[in-house]
């Protein structure tokens, strides 16, 4: 069967077409600027050449029929018609407490996402209106909502309670929700996959380490804890969000730059992290790496700064474990920074891991960076967020 992934944001729509038997990627793209002038769809069929199209975009709805349009088109497409798409997948950033798994989409399903919506302000309302314009472009053909926070709702409540009054939790359901979780699980799965162990018996730490990035405690095959909270902003340092600070600084910014809470709370999620800590350097790992290389030293305290918070990260997820078996880097950074993980590594001698220099030096593909000899494996294990939504979607369709 082909499933169709779609992963819409507030101005964009990313789309993959894979066959679920073969795990083929038939053809992927990007539509951007929908709702705004220039919009423009990217497709690139297997084995084919990118081909960038401006065609307006005036919402979700033009941006599905544009797709179906690459999909089915004599020269670029990959199908011949939309029957041969069998089921679609929809990313869905926030479940709340509504979904500890995938689900197939019905009405009720959308109702209950909607009610998550002031979770998740920026995201959940741009899934929505993706399922909607995916109903309308392709009436009849089942589709699946997979959660970023349906893995982490194993999580106990000494993990996901916050030390704040129980009324906010009772009436708003503030607590630590995580997200990332379909890359987590599938992470995680792939690692005891690899290893030739069942996940059942393992104590995984999954670092996803991407422009977002958190970390994860794999225990017994369920997430027990992760970094990232009620919204994606908590935990680890990351491309341009803070990550953790003590929540006083919030009303200081705001008095000693005249900001209101909403104004911080976006310097927060788009004006520090790497980029902000760096003095404005760059979000890109590529970038920092480089100018650390030519000797810019606020590059190299950045790096520092943002590999001492994981390893600290990890030696929590060890004692919230009572062990670990198994860290994993995963998503672009992590995937990609032999720095961060050779800095990482020093921290993390006590635990019987080391990361092989030569090794190290290999990117994107799966490996085993410890000795044989340690007692606990770190590995890479590249994460597939789209493939773990297509075999979601089969499996419930
Ligand atoms: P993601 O959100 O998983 O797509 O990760 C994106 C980030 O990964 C980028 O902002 C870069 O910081 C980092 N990245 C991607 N490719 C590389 C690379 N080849 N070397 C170093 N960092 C990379």
């Amino acid at each position: 069967m082909n499933v169709l992934v779609i992963n819409c944001g507030s101005s964009s729509l990313k789309y993959q077409l894979i066959d679920s038997e073969s795990e083929k990627v038939l053809a992927k793209g990007l539509c951007e600027r929908i709702g705004i002038e220039k919009s423009a769809i990217t497709h690139t069929p297997d084995g084919g050449e990118k081909v960038t199209t401006e065609s307006p975009m005036p919402t979700h709805t033009e941006a599905v029929k544009l797709v179906i349009e690459k999909l089915t088109d004599p020269e670029v497409g990959v199908i011949k018609s939309l029957s041969e798409i069998g089921a679609v997948g929809h990313r869905v950033v926030h479940g709340g407490e509504k979904f500890s798994g995938s689900v197939v989409i019905t009405d009720e399903v959308i109702k209950a996402i909607e009610e998550c919506n002031d979770l998740a302000p920026l995201h959940n309302p741009a899934n929505i209106i993706g399922i909607h314009a995916c109903q309308e472009a392709m009436p009849g053909v089942p589709m699946v909502g997979v959660f970023d926070t349906a893995f982490h709702q194993t999580m106990p409540k000494k993990a996901y309670y916050y030390g704040l009054p129980l009324e906010y939790y009772e009436k708003y359901k503030i607590r630590r929700y995580g997200f990332h979780g379909t890359s987590h699980d599938f992470v995680s799965a792939r690692a005891a996959e690899i290893l030739g162990k069942k996940r059942e018996d393992l104590k995984i730490i999954v670092c996803h380490l991407g422009n977002g990035a958190s970390i994860s405690a794999v225990m017994n095959g369920k997430s027990i804890d992760t970094s990232m909270g009620l919204t994606p902003l908590e935990g680890l340092i990351m491309g341009t969000r803070s990550g953790d600070m003590d929540p006083a600084i919030i009303s200081f910014i705001a008095d000693k730059e005249g900001l209101t809470a909403d104004e911080v709370n976006t310097i927060l999620n788009k004006k520090s992290g790497v980029y902000g800590l760096s003095g404005g350097i760059s979000s890109d790992f590529r970038d920092l790496t480089a100018a650390e290389d030519d000797g810019n030293e606020a590059a190299k305290d950045t790096l520092d700064t943002y590999s001492y918070r994981v390893a600290k990260y990890i030696g929590a997820y060890t004692a919230a474990m009572n062990g670990v078996d198994v860290i994993v880097y995963t998503a672009g950074v992590g995937e990609n920074t032999a720095r961060v993980r050779a800095s990482v590594a020093e921290y993390l001698g006590y635990l019987g891991t080391s990361v092989d220099p030569e090794k190290n030096k290999l990117r994107g593909e799966e490996v085993i960076l410890s000795k044989d000899t340690d007692k606990v494996v770190t590995m890479i294990v590249p994460t597939n967020e789209e493939l773990a939504i297509a075999r979601e979607t089969v499996k419930l369709v």
